[in-house]
């Protein structure tokens, strides 16, 4: 192996990752006077929140009555009763504080005539325990993401969180079970970081990538998930993959719910608004889960639209111009990009694309990450941390509602903060790493950096994202599934022939897609083993082959881990937490999910 030195830092904390997630937790860190880092790939304004569109759910009420009792049930609902109940209390109550705080620090919300924030109505979020669609979903236009993040980047910069951009985290630095620090690759000068910290928080995100359409960034590989899984620890409820209705066909680019929020519908090749009759009370606003499944089948039975029947329209052009100017902006501009559709006059033409990962690193409502360990399925595991997309609360459960994601990163983010606050001392001293920490590290990626096979990446990534889209997509079967197990295993053992030809350590981007695409095929094996393995259908894992949800067996987390020499997945269980936070509300009993 080639030499190479590391060069030591110290902190209180480190966050990996500058999306929401990760500069909430930075923030809230450096707040309580922790010497905290922030290490990211790229650029903190680049990271994938900056795309989101539709807006943050919280009930603030601006826009008629709301409560986050109805929020909460809103979201166990939604969960498909996969979500853990204290977690969702938690999220919920504390929401509209959240959204305030982004508010104050400077988040430029779209507002209503009053001058309160503006609220659209969003899939699944509902009045009084389901009865009609509420507006609780706070939107800055169709760019809410973006302001947020850039909000959020320069009240850590006021707070002093010391930035390490464009360095690349390689693995998390374990000793006897616990996390002591993280490794990385500043891309700009080939240097390598041995970071020690107290807390490792992981915020990197989901894991889109794995998937040959979806609508997350390039960036989107889960590293932060497969660190986990590569330190001997589970990932919790990977085979929930949540499909957006509304991908731009074919281009996969996101079209905000916010669209159907206000007033957008579907239509077949009939011109049928068929949504009424798959949720007769929301149509096309119910969850997405329902309404990618409504798609599917109206396009398998022949009323899709377009020379192939293959996709779905989605129509806006009955809108008052000013409206779409004034609240849909971006997505007006996508769709004249991607489909040549001027929204106006024409629909957009539309198909489900993977859009999120309900499934990550397994937390409770403090941020701290889980394991099951001596019989104890919520042991936690100390110096480890995780929010966000990378993160599973679990408070979306088997389906995720929209706008429930950017709360979940202020939230939890938050939350961080404020555990890291009461547990940390600051500057307390910390041991030395042991001599060779990192050592394992350096092995992996010395091997990929001087791969020499027969395969570029390129292909194997192809490989794996053609065969996560064709095995384990919205409808699932028990054969298809054992077929893309098959087919991933077939990815793993090829994956050693894997071709380098940049050989430099300075933006080595052939090596970075290399290190990304080890770390999404962790993933998308433990995604495909677990979706064979969960014979029920629940939220956004419909198995055709076992078409009912089955709460006597399978009310429970998945847990995966992955052996590293064989690449194959080991599934074990966790029980859904379904009592609440507090003894104010009662849990919320499984039903099944009308809307
Ligand atoms: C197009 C689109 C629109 C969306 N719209 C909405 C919406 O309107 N409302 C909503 O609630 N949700 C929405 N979502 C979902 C939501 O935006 C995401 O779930 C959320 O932004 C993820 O934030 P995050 O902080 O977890 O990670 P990200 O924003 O993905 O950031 C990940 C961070 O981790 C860093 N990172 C990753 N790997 C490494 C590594 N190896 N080393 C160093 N750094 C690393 C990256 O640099 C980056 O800073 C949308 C998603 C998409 C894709």
């Amino acid at each position: 192996m080639a030499a190479y030195t590391w060069i030591d830092h110290t902190f209180d904390v480190v966050v990996v990752g500058a999306g929401g997630s990760g500069l909430r937790a930075a923030l809230g860190c450096a707040q309580a006077g922790l010497k905290t880092a922030c290490v990211t790939k790229v650029f903190p304004t680049r990271s994938h929140t900056v795309a989101a569109q539709g807006g943050i759910s919280a009930s603030l009420g601006n826009m008629g009555e709301d409560k986050w009792q109805w929020h909460m049930f809103d979201t166990v609902k939604g969960s498909d009763w996969l979500g853990d109940q204290d977690a969702i209390e938690y999220l919920t109550r504390n929401a509209p504080a959240a959204v305030y705080e982004l508010e104050h620090w400077g988040v430029p919300f779209s507002r209503t005539e009053e001058g309160k924030i503006y609220q659209r109505a969003f899939g699944g979020m509902t009045r009084n325990y389901g009865e009609a669609p509420v507006q609780r979903t706070c939107a800055a236009a169709d760019r809410t993401g973006h302001a947020m993040l850039h909000t959020m980047y320069g009240q850590s910069l006021r707070h002093s969180v010391d930035f390490f951009i464009e360095y690349f985290a390689l693995d998390l630095i374990m000793e006897n079970g616990v996390c002591r620090g993280v490794t990385a690759w500043k891309l700009d000068d080939g240097s390598l970081h041995r970071f020690r910290a107290q807390r490792v928080v992981l915020a990197t995100g989901g894991y889109g990538r794995a998937y040959l359409s979806c609508t997350s960034a390039h960036t989107c590989t889960g590293d932060g998930g497969a660190m986990v899984l590569r330190a001997g620890l589970p990932l919790q409820d990977m085979e929930f993959v949540q499909f957006h209705p509304t991908g731009i066909f074919p281009a996969g680019c996101l079209i905000t719910e916010g669209a159907r929020g206000e007033g957008g519908y579907l239509t077949n090749s009939n011109g049928e608004r068929f949504m009424e009759r798959y949720a007769p009370t929301v149509k096309d606003l119910a969850p997405r889960d329902m309404v990618s499944r409504a798609m599917t089948l109206e396009i398998r039975e022949g009323r899709g639209v377009g020379p192939n029947k293959d996709h779905i329209n989605l129509h806006l052009d009955h809108l008052d111009p000013k409206v779409l100017h004034q609240r849909l902006p971006g997505i007006s501009e996508s769709a004249k990009i991607f489909a040549g559709v001027d929204v106006t006059r024409q629909p957009i033409p539309v198909l489900p694309t993977v859009h999120y990962n309900m499934g990550g690193i397994p937390t409770n409502y403090h941020g701290e990450v889980l394991t099951k360990a001596n019989g104890d399925p919520d042991s936690i595991v100390p110096g480890l941390m995780a929010v966000g997309e990378a993160a599973c609360v679990s408070v979306h459960g088997a389906n995720r509602l929209g706008s429930n994601s950017l709360i979940d990163l202020v939230v939890f983010g938050r939350a961080v903060g404020l555990r890291c606050g009461e547990a940390l001392k600051a500057n307390a001293s910390q041991a030395d790493l042991p001599k060779t920490a990192g050592d394992d590290h350096l092995a992996r990626f010395d091997r990929f950096r001087n791969a020499n096979g027969g395969t570029p990446t390129a292909r194997l990534r192809d490989k794996m994202q053609r065969t996560m889209q064709e095995t384990c997509a919205v409808y699932r079967t028990g054969p298809v599934l054992e077929e893309g197990v098959q087919r991933m295993a077939q990815v793993w053992a090829e994956a050693p022939d894997v071709k380098i030809t940049d050989r430099t350590m300075v933006w080595n981007t052939d090596l970075v897609e290399t290190l990304e695409f080890d770390n999404l095929m962790a993933q998308a094996i433990v995604t495909v083993t677990g979706a064979a393995n969960r014979t029920e259908s629940r939220g956004a894992h419909a198995r055709e082959d076992f078409p009912e949800r089955d709460d006597e067996h399978w009310m429970k987390h998945t847990l995966a881990w992955l052996d590293m020499k064989s690449g194959q997945a080991t599934i074990d269980y966790r029980p859904v937490h379904s009592y609440t936070m507090t003894n104010e509300i009662e849990p919320i009993p499984p039903k099944k999910r009308v809307y």
